[in-house]
């Protein structure tokens, strides 16, 4: 059998006329007709060449046909590798000439240009309705039957956001999805009786591997919405139960008087992840819909691994505790540090990649031999276990030979009276090799570097003090709302000569 589909059919077998996806349109979608697109999808690669191991690189927009071409990959025993809509000709270029796909397939407006940086790869094409030479091959094929793939195949190369610097293809195995999903959906008690509200992107982790395969996991709806409209949202939501989301989701939602207490009353759970949620926005949706936000922490490379839980204190400003199966710990310099200590977080589990790409030393350095897989996030895990990200171990600043952790001063400066949020980075120095400089954004009422840096000097040590704060309108932040601290190093590169 076919490990995932197998799996992950499971819980929709005998219910084909059960809804799957609710569209903005009022359409839908029903079980059985998108494991039958699917395995068309199926067909049609298989037609195209696919054999068990190649790669399909697809860049299209958020369709239900772009989740049947993700399920049709596994089922043509192929490896389902998804791009960010976002990325440029060279970007694509780049990651189809470290994957050598057999086929891509990409939106028809771009038809051109993608198949000019192909080379031997076949390009087909879906659109943002679902429809394209893809679809035209698809939709005369017969049924499939899904091909024979082990635990341990790879399902997927899952490029990892390019946040710290070039983006890595995470190769994760049909089991590393599979029993990841599984968790989540008993962990945060998803079942069939569910409404989840999907308004994530599928071609990152948190929209494809844990909205979508846990609400096929668990046999439950989706509301399946092409991108964050907080009007569909708030529409959609008595009438649904569940909503993932990044913090941004969360913040613009607040924005919105509508959200209230009434509208999220039918509503049992609230998750976030990909990014911080700040500990005023985790209060702030509390007061405003009765409901605590349950955050949860992971990455391309290990789907998720930590979660606030389902019952219990959800701690806001923490990501929770190690999933069943998933083991967590603090390191430094080779050992294990105390309860309440920083250091470098690592992870172990079924969740955990099989290596990068065609990239054996970076492979080796992170994933080790005993299981280990060093994060590169800084954390800390208090006594009765909850885990704290800290921030990334590569925007730790060091100045004058002194450790600052950004989100120290930037949890002091964001609750300052004014400031709405801020990112605290590095700049190169030369007398301290690196500088403290602190990214401000402002509310409207405002206030200004002067009394940010005069409030902060009475409460941090003058090493931890920034330097320089510099006012800015909004931070630069990519679709899975992180803040892009390369970007703004690169901006602040010159400011100490
Ligand atoms: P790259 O690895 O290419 O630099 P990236 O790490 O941003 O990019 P992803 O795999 O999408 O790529 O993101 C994983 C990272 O997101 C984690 O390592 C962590 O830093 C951050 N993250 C995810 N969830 C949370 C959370 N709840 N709180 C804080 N950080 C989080
Ligand atoms: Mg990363």
């Amino acid at each position: 059998a076919n490990h995932l589909i197998r799996l992950l059919r499971q819980s929709s077998l005998g219910r084909d006329d059960d809804v799957f996806a609710r569209q903005p349109d009022g359409g839908t979608v029903t079980f059985g007709a998108l494991f039958a697109g699917a395995e068309r999808m199926a067909a049609a690669l298989a037609a195209q060449g696919v054999r068990p191991g190649d790669r399909v690189a697809v860049q299209v927009q958020k369709t239900i046909q772009a989740i049947e071409l993700y399920l049709g990959t596994v089922m043509a025993g192929g490896i389902f590798l998804p791009l960010n809509t976002a990325y440029t000709g060279p970007e694509v270029a780049y990651f189809v000439g470290d994957t050598t796909p057999r086929v891509v397939i990409c939106d028809p407006a771009r038809l051109k240009e993608i198949r000019t940086i192909c080379g031997a790869a076949q390009v087909l094409t879906l659109d943002a309705a679902g429809q394209g030479s893809l679809r035209d091959l698809a939709d005369g094929q017969p049924g499939f039957d899904p091909v024979a793939r082990e635990p341990d195949d790879l399902a997927a190369i899952l490029y990892t956001s390019g946040t710290t610097g070039r983006s890595k293809g995470a190769m994760l195995s049909h089991e590393n999805l599979a029993s990841n999903s599984l968790t989540l959906r008993d962990y945060w008690q998803f079942t069939k009786e569910d409404v989840l509200i999907h308004a994530l992107p599928i071609f990152h982790t948190h929209g494809l591997f844990v909205a979508t395969n846990v609400a096929l996991f668990s046999g439950a709806q989706v509301v399946f919405l092409p991108m964050f409209d907080a009007d569909a949202i708030l529409q959609a939501m008595p009438s649904a139960t569940a909503l993932m989301g990044v913090p941004t989701f969360y913040t613009r939602l607040l924005a919105d008087e509508r959200l209230t207490k009434e509208r999220a009353a039918n509503m049992r759970l609230f998750i976030s992840g990909s990014a911080p949620l700040l500990v005023d926005t985790h209060e702030q949706w509390e007061a405003r819909t009765g409901h605590r936000i349950l955050e949860r922490y992971g990455m391309t490379e290990t789907n998720m691994s930590t979660s606030n839980p389902y019952n219990g204190e959800r701690r806001a400003g923490t990501v929770g505790f190690p999933l069943p199966g998933v083991e967590a710990r603090v390191m430094q310099d080779g050992t294990e540090v105390p309860a309440g200590n920083i250091g470098g977080l690592e992870v172990r589990g079924p969740n955990v990649f099989q290596g990068y790409w065609q990239m054996p030393e970076k492979t080796a350095e992170e994933l080790q031999a005993d299981g280990w897989f060093i994060t590169g996030d800084l954390a800390r895990i208090d006594a009765d276990g909850y885990v704290t990200i800290v921030g990334r171990e590569k925007d730790l600043i060091i100045t004058g030979g002194f450790n600052v952790y950004p989100k120290e001063v930037e949890s002091l400066i964001d609750d300052l009276p004014g400031v709405l949020e801020s990112a605290v980075i590095g700049a190169p120095h030369p007398d301290f090799g690196e500088a403290v400089v602190a990214v401000v954004v402002l509310e409207n009422e405002g206030t200004s570097a002067e009394a940010i840096m005069a409030s902060l000097a009475g409460r941090l040590a003058k090493f931890k003090q920034p330097k320089e704060i510099i006012l800015l309108d909004a931070l630069p932040r990519n679709t899975m709302g992180k803040v892009q601290k390369k970007a703004l190093r690169d901006q602040c590169a010159g400011l100490f000569g």
